[in-house]
């Protein structure tokens, strides 16, 4: 039987072996079977308009039904609801290897008669999700940390409007820094193949026109073969994936398939010629999986934690700003603790505030010839300072709104 350390077997005694290799040859093989053994963990949200397939498509991409509580809402609940987060796990299995996949879904998402801002309560969820893996990172037990931040969010496009609406606009521009976004074109099979192509290019030139940061395809390595190259042009010329949902299974040309059927034929989920089903599948399972992970976690929670630090290092400068404004003598205030903030990155920025601190308390001191002895709020303290204030301001207000 084929050794599971690879080329090389550790437990055989063959001198040439061991003359040939060290044995670090065997460092995938060693991770690969300690990652089996874990198990891996996928969240998808999916996002847009009710009724434009969302919940289908998610049943027909991990061929589960997802959504078997679902209780679908009247015209009139659906008015009257907000945009409420829904989410649904399962533990799917094949040849050994373990996903739990979760879906986070938006229902009441722009179903209102006033939709301002109703992404916000899906953009306090992502946040929450890091929030949440913040605490748990910077608390004692690290070990069994419950990962629910959000890898990628498919966000549907109506196959009815003239490219984006502003909805869509206004949810990508909130959502991209947060989130991997991935934009489908919903319910493929309402348009003509032609209005598929020219739907695409105008959405994506609304993309590009209204600065939308979608989830970037990395870049193929240059020593990569030309069928390699070739698919993933492809696959970025396929944005919006084109997508079509079902959940029953028909006969077509003697075959079982998922599809939908019409009085004049039947429209093929899996059929490359009909939609990009297979193709988002492919790349959300296949070969995108552990990149839309890896950006969740060095991109969109990077930003979160370092803003999270920033907004901490403002208050522990705030407060230390205050004491030394309130102190009559020399006395030395301690520095608030925050919990979780220890390392040297923090440390750095405290040491650099602090400077500025210093000098803006300086130049204070100087227009006014005496420390100042109130507990000022920071319009007085604006109001009664020269142009050197203004700079004052717009710091303070920072530090009052991280507040
Ligand atoms: P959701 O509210 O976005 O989750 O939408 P549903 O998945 O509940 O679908 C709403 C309706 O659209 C249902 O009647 C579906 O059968 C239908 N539907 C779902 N996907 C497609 C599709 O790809 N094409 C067409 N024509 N109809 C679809």
């Amino acid at each position: 039987p084929k050794s599971p350390w690879g080329r090389f077997d550790p437990y055989n005694n063959n001198e040439d072996q061991d003359k040939e290799y060290v044995g670090f040859a065997t460092l995938p093989n060693q991770v690969h079977r300690k990652s089996v053994k874990k198990g891996f963990d996928f969240t998808l949200m999916v996002a847009g308009e009710s009724g434009l397939g969302k919940s289908t498509l998610v049943n027909s991409l991990f061929l589960t039904d997802l959504y078997k509580d679902r209780k679908l809402l009247n015209a009139e609940e659906r008015i009257t609801q907000t945009v409420e987060i829904t989410k649904h796990t399962v533990d799917i299995e094949e040849k050994g290897v373990k996903l739990k996949l979760t879906i986070v879904d938006t229902p009441g998402f722009g179903d209102a008669v006033n939709n301002t801002e109703c992404w916000k309560s899906v953009a306090d969820y992502i946040d929450q999700q890091f929030e949440q893996y913040f605490r748990d990172e910077s608390g004692l037990n690290r070990k069994n940390i419950q990962d629910n931040r959000v890898h990628c969010c498919l966000y549907f496009i109506s196959p009815f409007g003239h490219g984006l609406r502003p909805l869509d606009v206004e949810f990508m521009k909130a959502l991209h820094e947060k989130v991997n976004i991935v934009p489908v074109l919903a319910k493929a099979d309402t348009l003509t193949p032609s209005e598929v192509k020219k739907k695409k290019i105008k959405i994506r030139e609304e993309i590009e026109q209204y600065g939308i940061k979608i989830y970037q395809f990395p870049d193929c390595d240059s020593d990569e073969d030309e069928e390699f190259k070739q698919q993933d042009l492809e696959l970025k010329e396929s944005i919006p994936f084109a997508v079509i949902g079902s959940n029953t299974v028909v006969e077509a040309k003697g075959k079982r398939v998922r599809g939908r059927l019409y009085p004049w034929g039947i429209v093929e989920v899996e059929n490359s010629a009909h939609c990009d089903f297979v193709k988002l599948r492919n790349m959300l399972v296949r070969t995108h999986m552990q990149d839309l992970k890896d950006v969740t976690r060095e991109t969109h929670y990077e930003n979160y934690r370092a803003q999270c630090i920033q907004s901490m290092t403002r208050m522990v400068v705030k407060e230390r700003n205050r004491n030394k404004l309130t102190r009559e003598s020399g006395t030395d205030f301690p520095i608030p603790v925050v919990p979780g903030v220890t390392d040297s990155e923090t440390e750095k920025l405290i040491r650099e505030k602090d400077e500025e601190v210093q000098h803006e308390l300086e130049s204070h001191q100087h227009q006014h010839g005496h420390s100042h002895k109130c507990e000022h709020s920071s319009e007085q303290y604006v109001c009664s300072n020269t142009q050197a204030g203004s700079e004052t301001h717009s710091e303070r207000t920072m530090e009052d709104e991280a507040l």
